[in-house]
Order: structure tokens, then C-alpha cells, then sequence
């Protein structure tokens, strides 16, 4: 194939590229502006699992049975496949209510969305909708097993991590924002919790897949991170269009 051939190969399908870690580390609004910068779908797993979450407190179920958690989840999960498949996209499925992203975002839905998101159906239930979405490329997507489970071919894989405080207190802020009143220690011992759950669950906790750049945001304002994620990507272009030159 000739030299502009195999560029136009590269260019067409763009990358997946997979951005992992704890909460408060900067992953939403990284690959928020990475994937507008890019033109790529940006899709948030996380608000799947809160989604869930949010439906079964309003529901009053037990978050901590495996039985009924599995029926919402499927039951979910099933019409967010249908949407996918007609749309292509599960935006639409949540814009259906236009304060959602408040409500899934609640003090509440943080203090329980890791016991709902350690149950083996629950995870399965939604794999192939994560899969389905990101199927084509050119997607930005992020949580904490999608480099490792859910799509452990993706093309450059992130994990952003940061210290205790800083990633507590980015939270506290963000809470703040939404006008939800708790205090910086609430959040710190839900936070605490939520990490403990998240990284020591059976089932695809978080990790940081050996092949994932790591990035401490610590120390960094947004724009420094998402600088050092466009370097890298477009390091990964430079070498796989060099790569496929040579073959
Ligand atoms: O990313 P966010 O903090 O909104 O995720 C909320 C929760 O959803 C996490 O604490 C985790 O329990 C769960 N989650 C997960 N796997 C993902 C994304 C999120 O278990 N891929």
C-alpha cells in the first residue's frame, strides 16, 4: 500500500483510548476534553453503574442482594442495548431526564454504587454495551476495569491517579457544585470506602493494566494533563504510521 494508502488506514479508524483510576482523579474532565479535541465519542461507564444505582434507591431495593440487582440491571441494560442498537448512542436514553446527571451524582448514589457495582450479573449485564459503543473508534472511555476487562485491546490506555486529599477534595468541590451539602469528612470516609470496594472486589477491580500510562494529576491543573495525553497520543500516531510505513 502506498505511503498516503496505509495514512488514510490509520486516519479512518480512530483510536480507543481507555482512561482508568480511582474517583477524584480527573478522568471525566480529562477525557472530556480530550474526545471533543479529537472529535471522538466520549463515554463515561461509570454513570452506568450509577444509573443502576440511582433506580435502585429510588426503588428501595437492597443493593446488596445479588438476585434483585441482577433483574434492574438487566432490565436496564436491555433498554439501553435497544437504544444503542437504533441510535448507535445511549445519550438520548439519558437526556430523557434532563437532571439526571445531578441526581446520579448524589451523595447517595456515591455511598452505594460500589456494592451495587461488585455483583458479577451486574458487570456482565452492561459488558457488551460498553463493547458496542466503543466498537468503532474514535471513542474516549473511562472507569476503572475498561483497559484491563472490558476492552484490554484498546490502542493507549491511561490511569490518572492523585493523592488522598487532593482527589477528596475535588470531589467535596464538585458536590458543592451540584448544591448537595456535606462536609469534607463525609466525603472523605465515602471516598475511602468506595476505593476499598472498588480495588479489592473479585471481579475486575481496579488495576492499573501494566500497559496503561500513568499519569499522577496531583500536582497538575487540567490543562498540564490533558497536554501530557494529546503528547502521548499523537506519539502513538507518529509510531504506528512510521510502523506501518516499514511493513
Ligand atoms: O467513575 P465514577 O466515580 O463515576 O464511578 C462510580 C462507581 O462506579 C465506581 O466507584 C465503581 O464502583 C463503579 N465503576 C465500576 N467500573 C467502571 C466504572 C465505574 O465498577 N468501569
Amino acid at each position: 500500500m502506498n505511503r498516503k494508502g496505509v495514512t488514510l488506514q490509520v486516519q479512518e479508524r480512530g483510536l480507543i483510548i481507555a482512561i482508568d483510576g480511582p474517583a477524584g482523579a480527573g478522568k471525566s474532565t480529562v477525557a472530556k476534553i480530550i474526545a471533543k479535541r479529537l472529535g471522538y465519542r466520549y463515554i463515561n461507564t461509570g454513570d452506568l453503574y450509577r444509573y443502576i444505582t440511582y433506580w435502585a434507591l429510588q426503588r428501595r431495593m437492597n443493593v446488596k442482594n445479588c438476585e434483585e440487582m441482577d433483574i434492574l440491571s438487566g432490565e436496564i441494560a436491555k433498554k439501553l442495548k435497544e437504544m444503542s442498537q437504533k441510535e448507535n448512542s445511549i445519550e438520548k436514553y439519558f437526556s430523557l431526564d434532563s437532571d439526571i446527571s445531578d441526581k446520579i451524582h448524589s451523595p447517595n448514589v456515591d455511598k452505594n454504587v460500589s456494592f451495587v457495582a461488585q455483583h458479577q450479573n451486574v458487570r456482565k449485564n452492561l459488558v457488551s454495551i460498553q463493547r458496542f459503543l466503543a466498537k468503532n473508534g474514535s471513542t474516549v472511555i473511562e472507569g476503572r476495569d475498561i483497559g484491563s476487562v472490558i476492552l484490554p485491546d484498546a490502542d493507549l490506555k491511561f490511569f490518572l491517579t492523585a493523592d488522598e486529599y487532593t482527589r477528596i477534595l475535588r470531589r467535596y468541590e464538585e458536590l458543592k457544585e451540584r448544591n448537595y451539602t456535606v462536609s469534607f469528612q463525609e466525603v472523605e470516609k465515602e471516598m475511602m470506602k468506595r476505593d476499598q470496594i472498588d480495588s479489592k472486589r473479585e471481579i475486575a477491580p481496579l488495576i492499573k493494566p501494566v500497559d496503561a500510562i500513568l499519569i499522577d494529576t496531583s500536582n497538575k491543573n487540567i490543562h498540564e494533563v490533558t497536554e501530557i495525553v494529546l503528547k502521548k497520543i499523537q506519539t502513538h500516531l507518529k509510531r504506528k504510521i512510521h510502523g506501518n510505513h516499514k511493513s
